[in-house]
């Protein structure tokens, strides 16, 4: 490997069953050819004399079953070609998959519902990306469940969501996403408000499930979930409440044994729990790494990928004409609690947030629900409950004027009027 390719590139020739791993630099772009062979990125076929760019701080293996060659052009971190590769392994797990959806298929009866697990950067998402891809290029029809809340491929970060793949993921640009049905989480950590989290997770599974009666495709293609890396303590009992909740058939646990041992003592025996070594490749990713990524994600929800598709809309918003909520009261001690309130009903409260200069930068969930559903006390229902249709950022807040201005995806008016505020913020540097 590493000859000159003759467009200023460095051209690689890979041995089959080997991976080229390059990492973009800071501030630079890299752009990647297939010369001759197949090859495949996260289990997306690449096409022969295309070039394929990606943005600064990329992390991406060109994989090759049969024998390819690639050039590569840009500033690299580091390239070099690793024999050494779980791939087959993982292949093994989607063969295996596709026999559980054959004989659903034959027996009238659910696909597999698999739940991804394992600590931080063991490429939890990338199995997910690669298992999702490998299902639709054989014209199954999976389910992503992105429980993710820090780092979702799905929607913006501090949201929990379910996709219909229908297309293997696009090369440079991931998902392309039509339509995911997405919750509202607000934070990047599960642990700020766990028993939302579990909610949430519960919601998602039982949407999926009345998507799969009635949708027979959906069913036999079952789904994949990727979960948080939080392991230990209440992140361990979400996984174990994702795993009843979706009422999965397999787990796959990625590089952690005693997390395996676990999983595998406290499910259910008909469970498979599969222990997966991670690849040499994935890359740990530092906490300015994960929030430039976080970053990356809103900014490309408002503009589009590579800040060129959309434009988004600034206009004012009237205090009077929204209801802004946090989810999730501050837990006060026990004894402090309401008579019949127990610390359940604080984290899953509603709590009316009063318009002020701090809530600028803050990103907000445009919630679905259906207005004027005010409850007791003034609590609305069906919040929580209800997806959300977008996402606004405020720029601005005139307490003076009672107005705040917001980026929207879409001209005004907004199309509800409840939103939830997110722990999360965005910066619009445009
Ligand atoms: P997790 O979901 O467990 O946090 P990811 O799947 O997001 O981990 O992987 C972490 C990073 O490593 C991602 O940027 C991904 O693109 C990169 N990566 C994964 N597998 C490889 C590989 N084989 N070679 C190079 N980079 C990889």
């Amino acid at each position: 490997a590493g000859a000159g390719a003759g467009n200023g590139g460095t051209r690689y020739d890979l041995e089959k069953e080997t991976e080229l791993r390059f990492e973009v630099e800071a501030g630079e772009k890299v752009q990647l050819e297939l010369l001759t062979g197949l090859a495949e990125v996260f289990g997306s076929e690449l096409n022969r004399n295309k070039k394929y760019v990606f943005g600064p701080g990329s992390k991406v293996a060109v994989f090759t079953w049969q024998g390819c060659s690639v050039s590569l052009s840009g500033k690299t971190e580091v390239a070099y070609v690793s024999k050494d590769t779980p791939m087959l392994l993982y292949l093994n797990t989607h063969a295996a998959l596709e026999q559980m959806r054959r004989q659903a298929e034959r027996d009238n009866e659910r696909g597999p519902r698999v739940m991804v697990a394992g600590p931080t950067d063991v490429g939890k998402s990338t199995v997910c990306r690669l298992l999702l891809s490998y299902a639709v290029r054989l014209g199954r029809r999976p389910t992503l469940v992105e429980l993710d809340v820090g780092q979702s491929g799905v929607s913006v970060p501090g949201t929990m969501s379910a996709l219909c793949i229908e297309r293997p993921a696009d090369v440079e640009e991931g998902y392309s996403v039509q339509a995911p049905l997405v919750y509202h989480f607000g934070s990047t950590t599960p642990g700020t408000n766990i028993k939302l989290y579990n909610k949430l997770t519960s919601s998602l599974a039982e949407v999926f499930s009345q998507r799969c009666e009635v949708n027979r495709k959906a069913s036999v293609g079952g789904c994949i979930i990727n979960t948080c890396g939080w392991v230990k303590g209440s992140g361990y009992q979400a996984l174990v409440h994702c795993a009843s909740a979706f009422e999965v058939d397999v787990v796959l646990v990625l590089d952690q044994e005693r997390l395996y041992n676990e999983l595998k003592r406290d499910l259910p025996h008909f469970v498979r729990v599969v222990l997966l070594p991670k690849s040499g490749g994935v890359v740990e990713r530092s906490k300015d790494c994960r929030r430039e990524a976080r970053d990356e994600k809103i900014r490309e929800y408002f503009y589009g990928f590579r800040s060129s598709s959309f434009f988004p809309h600034a206009f004012d918003v009237r205090f009077s004409d929204v209801r802004i909520y946090k989810i999730g009261a501050p837990s006060i001690p026990d004894s402090c609690l309401p008579l019949g309130m127990s610390q359940d009903d604080t984290q899953l409260k509603l709590v009316p947030v009063t318009p002020g200069r701090d809530l600028t930068h803050h990103v907000l969930s445009v919630s679905c629900a259906e207005e004027g559903e005010e409850g007791v006390g003034g609590v609305r229902r069906g919040v929580l409950e209800s997806p959300v249709c977008g996402f606004i950022v405020v720029t601005n807040v005139d307490t003076q004027a009672q107005v705040m201005t917001v980026l929207s995806p879409a001209p005004r008016p907004l199309p509800r009027h409840t939103l939830l505020i997110m722990d999360i913020r965005f910066i619009d540097l445009k």
